[in-house]
């Protein structure tokens, strides 16, 4: 039989770690008697045939770097039933047996529609955003997190200095893990995020009023980006409490940066099951971490799961961060 050959390509919206699951696609491949390539810029790279063949060594130095040495894309022409099957065409030409993919979601639903084009395909959870339904972690998650926490604590000292008020945007669109997350461990007066709704008198400034009564002289307010609008709801909070209120959005900082310990060992678990998957034969599968362990699920059935705000952890931190 000859020699199995496996493909890596990281797809969407970056994260810290990907390297790190690059790395582990590659040796867990080349250490198993694959042959293993890269794959430049996402799903158009494969669609252009830009790839290049890993050695050992290919993925030296990365495992501390945030990015992704293979870069991403998004690819329209990818999203199409005939750019699907240009795809899976180019991979049948490489001679691929295989492709982990390491994205989000939408990285997801190409790998589907790559493996019923007959190019067996293991996705790998990557986003800052942890907005993957079927698994409790993605990679780049607690790196994008830490880097919030140091922003914020940063602000919180000059808030401090002039008793203000901080309106800070964190990122995640659909998903408010990352403000959660990050408000809790700032100790935000409020946490505002799109699976809650709110009301800007009562659960905004009516927290800041008692809190003030209590002595407290500066706040903060982690708001996710999918409930965005921080320039207004500074403005409102100025107006309707009197306290110097100023908006901060962190923005693409939060992509950025050496991945924390958490994210290199996920993404080294996770990309070793991936290659273990392909060499078993099994694919259309999504590398997961359920009950805190890393297991793997079938890629459509993991793409109809809703994913669940933790409503008690923003309870917690509604109650302690008065
Ligand atoms: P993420 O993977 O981070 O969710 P995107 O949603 O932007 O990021 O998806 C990344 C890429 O995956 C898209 O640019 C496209 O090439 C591909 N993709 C997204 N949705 C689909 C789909 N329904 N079918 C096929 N490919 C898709």
């Amino acid at each position: 039989m000859s020699k199995k050959t496996i493909a890596v390509l990281t797809s969407g919206g970056d994260a810290p770690g990907m390297n790190a699951a690059i790395r582990a696609v590659a040796r867990t491949g080349l250490t198993s008697g694959m042959r293993v390539l890269g794959i430049r810029q996402g799903y158009n790279g494969l669609l252009e045939g830009d790839l290049f063949e890993m050695d050992l060594r290919s993925v030296s130095d990365i495992i501390h770097r945030g990015g992704t040495m293979l870069y991403t894309a998004r690819s329209p022409k990818f999203n199409s039933p005939e750019g699907v099957r240009q795809a899976a065409e180019m991979a049948r030409k490489m001679g691929i047996d295989g492709i982990v993919v390491i994205g989000g979601d939408g990285s997801f639903r190409g790998a589907r529609d790559l493996t019923s084009e007959g190019i067996p395909c293991v996705g790998i959870p990557g986003t800052i955003d942890n907005d993957i339904a079927s698994s409790e972690y993605t990679i780049g998650f607690d790196t994008a997190m830490n880097t919030a926490i140091d922003m914020v604590d940063r602000l919180r000292d000059t808030m401090e200095s002039h008793s203000r008020c901080s309106v800070v945007e964190v990122m995640g669109r659909r998903c408010g893990d990352l403000a959660l997350q990050t408000g809790i461990a700032v100790g935000a007066t409020t946490i505002l995020v799109p699976e809650v709704p709110f009301d800007l008198d009562k659960d905004v400034v009516e927290r800041m009023r008692f809190t003030k009564k209590t002595g407290k002289k500066h706040f903060i307010i982690v708001v996710a980006e999918g409930v965005g609008g921080v320039d207004r709801l500074a403005k409102d909070i100025e107006a309707r409490t009197g306290i110097e209120t100023r908006a901060t959005v962190l923005g693409h900082v939060q992509r950025g940066g050496s991945p924390t310990r958490r994210d290199r060992v996920v993404a080294s678990e996770m990309g070793y099951r991936a290659v273990t998957l392909l060499a078993e034969g099994k694919q259309n599968r999504v590398v997961v971490m359920r009950d805190g362990k890393i297991t793997d699920l079938d890629i459509t059935e993991a793409l109809a799961m809703e994913r669940t705000f933790n409503k008690k952890l923003y309870e917690i931190a509604l109650k302690i961060s008065i």
